[in-house]
């Protein structure tokens, strides 16, 4: 036990929300704090465990339940069941696993959590350990969400521009689909209201996002709590390329089809290839999809799209063979490593925000096409705040038709405004890195965080 604590700094407990989107922010934070010194134990459910691609990586992995250990969130009878059963096991096998990481080696010092479990905190207070909670959404939409926790911002909204400190004037269409479609989907609205329920007990708050970035909301949230902006977190090493052995995320929930995408990717010259993907979790209507794939046919560029199984027969009958000469179709692929390549020029996204902060991360142009949750928010700030991307305007069904797709596309890949989005595309892509590298705003919070820590074991 005394060796361990010699080795290393503290010992935190990382706590991963079960979604790719939510362990991946956390796993690359993991390693940021090992870089550090401080040893990690990454902590996800046994159910997605299960079910995940492990790659390689030093950070050790330890499981709880979240009472559905044979399938997850599928196998609960509603959202809301889920979520109540996953804090009612999931606290009580986290004291169970506290106690046995901390009696078999180094003890545990802080627990690092994601704020859609919030119970967290209280499981970290009942071992007098530090409890840090870990935002994994973008600044803007937190403030959104904490005016509403706050009863500020009134449901369903009335007002046809929302004004907010620290934000530009949105429109109800900017909003989080849980705010614009209230009461859509009950149980994440409470999940995302709740993430400020015991927030001020928390001993640190940090974000994934950088200073530069929300600077202005960041500032905002400060007055409130003091915010620690620790993104994006991708190592500085892998934006400069250095890091040759980490190029990847170590834990996928879906096998990355990583020589082919990379094989392809080689053999195209320098931003011609429209990089396609929707995330781990839209579910497009098959109109939808229909329209995408018509889309990128007519843009005549050759493209990458990742297609999860799931959505495989969505896609018009023999697309995959009529367009293999101009695009691959995979599954899913090591999408850090894609955005790095310098054969992509576009990024059509969902604007989930890891894509978001990935491609801004990369300096790779966008295309917009939102789905739901903070996706429109997401999708607002990339066009209008950051003015590094397009969003692919919709039909009244809601639809992104194929001539705008096509349009969005050209117009990133060689027209007049892709032009100005480039630039502004540099300009992040540098900041990004900046903000990472050994003495930028993220390196320094994350540093100021260990020294907080590991200034509260002496
Ligand atoms: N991702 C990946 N391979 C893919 C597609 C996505 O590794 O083929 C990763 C991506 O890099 C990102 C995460 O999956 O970190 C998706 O998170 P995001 O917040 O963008 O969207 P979500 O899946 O939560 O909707």
């Amino acid at each position: 036990m005394d060796k361990e604590r010699n080795v290393y700094r503290a010992h935190c407990l990382v706590l991963a929300y079960p979604a790719q989107g939510h362990i991946n922010p956390m796993m690359q934070f993991s390693k940021r704090l090992e870089h550090k010194g401080v040893k990690v134990t990454l902590v996800i459910t046994k159910s997605i465990s299960n079910t995940m691609h492990k790659e390689a990586t030093s950070i050790a992995l330890e499981t709880i339940s979240d009472g559905y250990d044979e399938g997850g969130i599928a196998q609960a009878e509603s959202i809301h069941a889920y979520l109540e059963r996953f804090q009612r096991v999931g606290s009580q096998t986290l004291v169970e696993l506290i106690e046995k990481v901390s009696s078999s080696g180094c003890p545990v010092d802080c627990v690092v959590y994601d704020p859609f479990v919030p119970w967290a905190l209280d499981v970290a207070k009942k071992f007098g350990l530090l409890g840090a909670v870990l935002f994994t959404q973008s600044c803007a939409v937190d403030n959104i969400y904490y005016h509403v926790h706050k009863g500020v911002l009134k449901l369903p909204l009335s007002e046809t521009e929302i004004l907010l400190p620290g934000s530009p004037p949105l429109g109800p269409q900017d909003m989080p689909s849980f705010i614009y479609d209230f009461g859509s989907y009950p149980a994440y609205f409470d999940t995302l209201v709740g993430q400020f329920s015991n927030v001020d007990k928390a001993d640190c708050v940090l974000v994934n996002t950088f200073y530069e970035l929300e600077q202005e909301v960041v500032d905002r949230m400060n007055k409130i709590w003091p915010l620690k902006t620790i993104g994006p977190t991708i190592p500085s090493m892998f934006l400069d390329k250095r890091l040759e052995d980490d190029k990847d995320y170590g834990l996928s929930i879906f096998k990355p089809d990583t020589d082919t995408c990379m094989k392809w990717l080689n053999g195209h010259p320098k931003g011609s290839v429209v990089y396609v993907s929707f995330g781990s979790f839209v579910d497009f209507e098959v109109e939808q999809m229909e329209e995408i794939a018509w889309g990128l046919r007519m843009s005549n560029r050759c493209f990458l799209w990742v297609v999860r199984e799931s959505e495989e027969e969505k896609l018009p009958k023999h697309f995959v063979e009529e367009t293999s000469q101009k695009g691959l179709v995979v599954r899913w692929c090591p999408q850090l490593k894609v955005l790095a390549h310098e054969a992509v020029g576009c990024f059509v996204t969902h604007c989930g925000w890891n894509s978001t902060l990935e491609g801004l991360s990369f300096g790779v142009p966008m295309v917009a096409v939102p789905y739901w949750s903070d996706q429109s928010t997401n999708a607002k700030y990339i066009m209008d705040v950051w003015k590094m991307g397009l969003k692919a305007p919709v039909d009244e069904k809601g639809i992104v038709r194929r001539e705008a797709a096509e349009h969005c596309i050209k117009e990133i890949m060689e027209g007049e405004r892709g032009k100005e989005i480039k630039k502004n595309s540099f300009k992040w892509r540098k900041l990004a890195k900046e903000a990472v590298d050994e003495g930028g705003s993220s390196d320094k919070n994350i540093e100021e965080f260990v020294t907080t820590l590991v200034d509260s074991l002496s």
